[in-house]
């Protein structure tokens, strides 16, 4: 089949246009900069996707650059977790950067800008600053400490370094133009001291540079040509350029920030902020919880790297931030699933089901194939014998014609086996049904050959033998919010909108191939869902966690709108 080519966004566009201007294709470099303050998530993916996906395109490098500049939120547990996922998604970063590693060259450039007088050490309160910042309309008010001379200036600097200051009593700040529309030039702060412990840097600074001053400037330093980010530095680009002008050698390439929407994804938040708060007040166990939309829970839930990618292909980059249903996300996994796993039986809300006229104490071994859909797949046996499960819902003592399961006096197919009538039930002393006593037709086993074999019957029921089944824990998932924007409410807290049923556990039965499953399979459960197992399982518990059910919402949801 031939793909139509994909056309390009826009800013696959920006990069086109400058390469149509004469850039050197040989000098196009990418990075994906997160902060380790947290998990990647299916927002980053986007991003990854984007700035990778350019890499691939131009076959031109793509860094990895950790954005550590804030020692009270971040980690090495962030760091290496962020590697793995990126890594898992399939893709190579060129070089692995620290904006942490060019402090010292950050400290050098800040010098040589109070030197040239442009920039100044405030030791005003921060309240007293934010008092002077102004608004939109209103210009902002000089700081008393605005023209300070470049000695006192270098001074005060080098003694922040020296760590001679508290925390809060005095930052560096640009001096640019307290009377700028855009607030984001009135004098911003580059540094700010703070006593703590770099997981990098250790105790070697006690001054860290603030976003602004430090994502510039770094992508510089890497010679990033485009430096990709999401809308809400749009009016920080100003500001990024600004400070760029301030240390160009004209000899470089100067890198140009381009902005693209946030994608947001419906049922969950998409912030790492918020999802600590998630795993801090046990709403969840853990970054990598099932739950969790992040890269490593969306993992662990068993969605593969491919359907990730495919989502973020179609959703594709925005230029306004908007919200994508979760439904797409569980479109692309199941598609996906539906063609690399292998099919297998198991029953989660089990009904005891005799067959009358099958001889007690046999059993016999029966043909299923792996999956339909690919040959390759093969065969594998499942056991039948006189005493089996179904599923609760799939038995009505009564039903109208729409009901092609089990009824009394009705025929279904057991999938990969027989046809079986369903002639009488017991119930327990409440009125609940845990018996239903049916007999088989001998002669219609599947892929026998036989014209009973051909026989066919309404509904196909999946089962599996009493006796020969395993038993599991299977986890079932449901949204981890019952709001579809859980934090777009003004008057009420994402937390507000938990869904505390997001979690059930039920006792599973097997078929007994599923006994050497090892964390991280996959498998289709028939009519039931697609699952995988769980690093949680051990020698004696097989973990399973449904990764999504097989009915597909976003095809529904299509054809509503
Ligand atoms: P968070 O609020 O979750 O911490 P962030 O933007 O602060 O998000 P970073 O670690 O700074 O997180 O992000 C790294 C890159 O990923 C940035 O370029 C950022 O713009 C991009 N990014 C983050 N979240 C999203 C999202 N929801 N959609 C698209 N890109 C995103
Ligand atoms: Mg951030």
């Amino acid at each position: 089949m031939n793909e139509a080519p994909k056309s390009l966004n826009f800013i696959e566009h920006i990069v086109e246009d400058d390469l149509k201007d004469g850039f050197s294709k040989e000098q196009l470099r990418f990075r994906f900069p997160p902060e380790p303050n947290g998990y990647l998530h299916i927002g980053h993916a986007s991003s990854i996707c984007l700035n990778f996906g350019l890499g691939e395109r131009y076959n031109a490098p793509v860094n990895l650059r950790f954005d550590d500049t804030n020692p009270a939120k971040e980690e090495k547990a962030y760091v290496d977790a962020i590697k793995r996922d990126v890594s898992w998604l399939g893709y190579q970063w060129d070089t692995e950067c620290y904006a942490s590693d060019y402090f010292q060259q950050l400290y050098d450039w800040a010098v040589v800008l109070i030197k040239e007088g442009k920039a100044y050490i405030d030791s005003q309160s921060s309240e007293e600053m934010a008092a002077q910042k102004g608004t939109p309309t209103e210009n902002g008010t000089p700081s008393p400490y605005r023209n300070r001379s470049v000695e006192e200036n270098l001074e005060l600097f080098e003694g922040m370094k020296r760590g001679d200051f508290e925390e809060g009593t005095h930052v560096l700040r640009a001096k640019i133009d307290m009377t700028s529309s855009n607030m984001l030039m009135r004098d911003p702060i580059m540094y700010r001291i703070l006593h703590k412990a770099h997981h990098r840097t250790n105790t070697d600074w006690c001054i860290y540079p603030m976003y602004d001053w430090t994502h510039g400037e770094s992508d510089y330093i890497e010679q990033v040509s485009h430096s990709f980010c999401t809308l809400e530095f749009a009016m920080h680009r100003e500001l990024y350029d600004w400070f760029l002008d301030q240390v160009l050698d004209d000899t470089k390439v100067r890198p140009k920030q381009r902005e693209f929407a946030r994608r947001n994804l419906s049922h969950t938040v998409v912030s790492k902020r918020k999802l600590l708060q998630l795993v801090e007040a046990g709403v969840v166990d853990s970054w990598d919880d099932p739950r969790m939309p992040t890269i490593s829970g969306l993992r662990r839930r068993g969605y593969t790297p491919e359907s990730i990618k495919n989502f973020a292909e179609t959703i594709g980059i925005a230029k306004r931030d908007n919200v994508v249903d979760v439904s797409l996300l569980e479109f692309h996994v199941r598609e996906h699933l539906n063609k690399i796993t292998p099919r297998v039986m198991a029953v989660l809300n089990p009904l005891k089901v005799v067959i009358t006229n099958y001889p007690e104490g046999e059993e016999e071994w029966l043909e299923a194939e792996n999956n339909p859909g690919d040959e390759d797949a093969g065969t594998r046996k499942v056991p039948f014998s006189k005493k089996l499960y179904i599923e609760q819902e799939d038995f009505r003592e009564e039903a109208n014609r729409k009901f092609f399961r089990l009824k009394l006096g009705g025929e279904v197919r057991l999938k990969n086996g027989y046809i079986i009538k369903a002639e009488s039930c017991t119930k327990d002393t409440d009125g609940n049904i845990i018996e239903v006593q049916c007999t088989y037709d001998p002669k219609s086993r599947s892929g026998s050959g036989t014209e009973e074999s051909l026989r066919k019957v309404k509904g196909t029921l999946h089962w599996v033998s009493i006796e020969h089944a395993i038993t599991a824990e299977v986890r079932l998932y449901d949204r981890l919010f019952v709001d579809e924007t859980p934090d777009a409410h003004k008057d009420k807290d994402f937390m507000d909108f938990v869904n505390h049923d997001s979690l059930k556990k039920v006792t599973g039965f097997l078929e007994p191939s599923l006994k050497d499953a090892k964390v991280e399979d996959r498998f289709q459960f028939q009519r039931l869902g697609y699952f995988n197992v769980d690093a949680d399982s051990t020698a004696e518990k097989l973990v399973f966690n449904r990764t999504v059910t097989l009915r597909d919402t976003w095809a529904k949801l299509q054809q509503k709108n």
